[in-house]
């Protein structure tokens, strides 16, 4: 897990933050306060994300070759 200083993501506070990443790649971080709340989100994102994803490959129609 990387840690750096700066401003929060999530409360715009500056400290020692935690580094989250979303299922795109986007990254995120989170002060020591908001960590456990900013792994819910990522948790929640990342969970709807998939099901679209997977939603999305359903309703393709396969290719007519
Ligand atoms: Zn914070």
């Amino acid at each position: 897990m990387t840690s750096k200083h700066g401003v929060c993501d999530w409360c715009k506070r500056s400290g020692l933050l935690t580094k989250h990443e979303y299922f795109d790649g986007k990254a995120y971080y989170a002060c020591h306060s908001c960590d456990e709340h900013a792994r819910m989100d990522i948790r929640q994102y990342n969970l709807e994300e998939m099901a679209y994803r997977q939603k999305l490959a359903q309703v393709t129609p396969p290719s007519a070759s």
